[in-house]
Parts: C-alpha cells; sequence; structure tokens
C-alpha cells in the first residue's frame, strides 16, 4: 500500500482516475516517482508541460518575476502585460487578446465575445444567438460548456444546461451549412479533436469551414488550447489550412510548463464589443503569468519546438505504424500529438497504459480505447525510440496473452 495514494484517495475528490504512480520531480521530458523510479512523460500534461518540466528558461522568468511582482489586477496597468499580448498578437495575427488563467475560461470568454458581437453586429433578435460547435468536442468542464458535450459522462446529473447551442459531426461540412441560420453568431471547434482522441476532420474541411462562415457571416472560433503552439507541427493547428480564424482561444502550453495561463484573442471589432465592466478575472493577466507566457512565446521560437514537433512526430508516427500490431486498429495524428487505437476486442487502452508504467514510459488513455503520445515537444529522437521499444514490448506481450487466452 502506498500511503500517498491512500490519503490522496482520501482527502481528494475522486473526478480522476489516476494511474498508481506518484510524481515527485520532472526535468526536461523525464519524470520521477516518489520511489526514485524515473519515466518518461509521454503525456506532457495533455500539453501544458510542452516546453519539458522545469525549462531552465521558463525557472529564470518565473522566479526573477515573482521576486518582483506577481499580482496587480487589472484596476491598473502593469508593465508586463503589454509586451505579452503584443508578442501573442504577433505570433497569432489576431488583433487584440483577452488574458485569463484556465482554458475553460478562456473558452467562456469566446462564448460571451460571440453572443455580444451576435446581437450589436450582426443584428441577431434579442436573446436568440446561437453557436454550433462540433460533435464529440471538449471545451473544458464549466456548467455552459458541458452544456454543448456530447459526452454523457461529463454531462449526468449536472443540468440544466444552457441553451443556444447545436452541435454538427466534426469534420461535416454539408451538416455545418444545413445548422446555420441567421441567427447564428459563430461556430466553435477545435481543428483536431484533442480529448475525443486525437479526431483528425477531412483534409481542407477547416478552409470549406472559414469560406462558408465568410459567406454566413458567421465568426469562426477554434479552441487551440491543446492543439495550438507547435503541438501539431504548425504553431497553431489552423495554420495547416487557413490564415487566421476570427478568434482564438490558448492556453495549456501558454504558461510554459509553469502555471496556468490563457487567452482568447480575436478580431477588434468581435473584442470591441467587452466594455469596461462587462467581463473579468481577478487573475486574468497578472504579471507573474504575463512574464512567463511571454517567456514560453519566446523559447518556442528561439528554440524551434514547432519544427521539432513537425519532424519527430512524423518519425514518431512512422516507427508506430512501423510496430504493426494486431492489437492496434489505427496510428494518428500531427506532429508530437498522435492517437494509437486500441482494438477493444484484444485489449484496454488503461492496461497498455500501465505496463507502458511498468516500462518507465508514462502515458494515459482517453475514451477507453486510445493511447495518446503527446511528449513535451523538446523531447529527443533517441528518446522516442526507447519509448517506442517499450511500446512494442507492451504491445508483442498483450498479443501473447491473447493467442494463449
Ligand atoms: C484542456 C482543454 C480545455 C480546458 O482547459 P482547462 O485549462 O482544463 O480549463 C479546453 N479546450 C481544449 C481543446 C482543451 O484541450
Amino acid at each position: 500500500m502506498n500511503t500517498t495514494i491512500d490519503k490522496e484517495n482520501r482527502y481528494c475528490a475522486h473526478n480522476y482516475h489516476p494511474l498508481p504512480v506518484v510524481i515527485a520531480r520532472g526535468e526536461g521530458v523525464w519524470l520521477w516517482d516518489d520511489a526514485g523510479n524515473k519515466y518518461l512523460d509521454m503525456m506532457s500534461a495533455y500539453s501544458a508541460v510542452s516546453h519539458g518540466h522545469s525549462h531552465p528558461r521558463m525557472v529564470k522568468a518565473l522566479t526573477a518575476q515573482a521576486s518582483r511582482l506577481c499580482i496587480a489586477s487589472r484596476a491598473f496597468y502593469s508593465d508586463t502585460l503589454a509586451p505579452f499580448l503584443e508578442k501573442l498578437c504577433s505570433v497569432t495575427g489576431m488583433d487584440v487578446a483577452l488574458p485569463m488563467n484556465t482554458g475553460a475560461e478562456a473558452v467562456e470568454t469566446a462564448l460571451k465575445a460571440a453572443r455580444r458581437w451576435g446581437y450589436n453586429v450582426k443584428g441577431i433578435p434579442a436573446g436568440k444567438a446561437e453557436i454550433i460547435v462540433s460533435r464529440g468536442n471538449f471545451h473544458g468542464r464549466t456548467t455552459t460548456i458541458i452544456s454543448f458535450s456530447s459526452d454523457e459522462e461529463y454531462k449526468q446529473g449536472f443540468g440544466p444546461f444552457t441553451p443556444g447551442f447545436k452541435d454538427v459531426p466534426f469534420g461535416d461540412i454539408t451538416a455545418l451549412e444545413a445548422a446555420i441560420t441567421p441567427n447564428t453568431c459563430a461556430f466553435l471547434t477545435e481543428p483536431i479533436q484533442g480529448e475525443a482522441g486525437i479526431v483528425l476532420p477531412p483534409e481542407g474541411w477547416l478552409k470549406q469551414v472559414q469560406a462558408l462562415c465568410r459567406k454566413h457571416n458567421v465568426l469562426l472560433i477554434t479552441d487551440e488550447i491543446q492543439s495550438g503552439l507547435g503541438r501539431t507541427g504548425k504553431l497553431f493547428a489552423f495554420q495547416h489550412e487557413i490564415d487566421r480564424p476570427d478568434a482564438l482561444i490558448l492556453g495549456k502550453a501558454l504558461g510554459g510548463g509553469m502555471m496556468p495561463v490563457s487567452a482568447f484573442l480575436a478580431r477588434k471589432d468581435v473584442m470591441d464589443q467587452f466594455t469596461p465592466g462587462s467581463h473579468g478575472s481577478t487573475f486574468g493577466g497578472n504579471p507573474l503569468g504575463a512574464a512567463v507566457g511571454l517567456e514560453a512565446l519566446r523559447v518556442l521560437e528561439e528554440e524551434k519546438l514547432t519544427e521539432r514537433s513537425a519532424e519527430l512526430g512524423a518519425y514518431l508516427k512512422d516507427r508506430l505504424r512501423g510496430l504493426n500490431s494486431p492489437l492496434v486498429s489505427e496510428v494518428r495524428g500531427k506532429g508530437l500529438w498522435i492517437g494509437m487505437e486500441i482494438d477493444p476486442a484484444k485489449a484496454a487502452a488503461r492496461t497498455v497504459c500501465e505496463k507502458l508504467m511498468a516500462r518507465g514510459v508514462l502515458s494515459k488513455e482517453t475514451h477507453h480505447t486510445v493511447v495518446r503520445f503527446a511528449p513535451p515537444l523538446i523531447i529527443t529522437k533517441e528518446q522516442i525510440d526507447s519509448a517506442v521499444n517499450a511500446v512494442r514490448e507492451v504491445l508483442s506481450e498483450l498479443a501473447e496473452v491473447k493467442k494463449r487466452a
């Protein structure tokens, strides 16, 4: 019995089902448990640790700012926010940014902006604005956001839900066109669905979506909280197909593996819907988060993490496909963001993760059938090789068990 695990189970809410490992330290792509065992992190906290654990430049930026000024509130201007948001607008190509903390808050900000824009600019009658989303989406856990989730597990017992949302199958342009009405203010989507199991839409879909949204004066809002900042081999996943969306949501890696930093970015006419007092967050845009966010963007650029993601992601995908395991029905993804679909008749994705853990590789299943590989973008080819070896051993062991059964 591990007393740390027992204690966490005793005092912490059971809203997660963690693998039985107690993480005590992290450095780069590595994690150590409380007994000193070392693991390769193939999960990077759902992309929040794209820079690697305790990146020296991130630690330096964090500690330097922490000893100078952490929290000022936006009741005043602070000297770190403008440089951060200037850089953020410049790398995204968006006009204006609104800083928040967690991803869900930035999504909520997007929903509010879209509705106001719908009323004030598009002229939708009061209370009638509709937002279309993709089925299978993951945008966070607030009551409004789960209202348009298609996952019963996220919703059961949490109603009544917020009205004003419609969903269409992910990647289905015909269904989207059919769902648009004069009251539609926005289409909100992930360019690639992360929590759904790293699901890619048909090629060309986002480009068609952009054209359709323009035709009907509907805002295209992409949620790149997980796919953004290099994860898919482009700085933003939308760049695989379009110049820029009308609004963009970022989080996770924006905090450089240090702390929650998120942002809603948009065209000026959309952001102008926010007036003093209409929206806010006590911690949003705090000096510590702004300094960390700025350094996170600089490190991404200067260490060419996006380029690494493109190159090493293609390599990892090839190597996983090359395993040709009968247990695996598909290996898909873009950049260092890969889902390995396990045939549920042959093995459980969780079993694969547990066995990988025993071999020093940490990942986490999603939706019971997918093992995800999303390491820090600083990973090397040799480290990928060692992870693939562990995957090969686990898959052949499980194939043996299945054969004997
Ligand atoms: C993680 C995630 C969110 C929610 O972010 P939190 O920081 O957990 O609130 C929203 N959208 C996407 C695409 C995500 O992956």
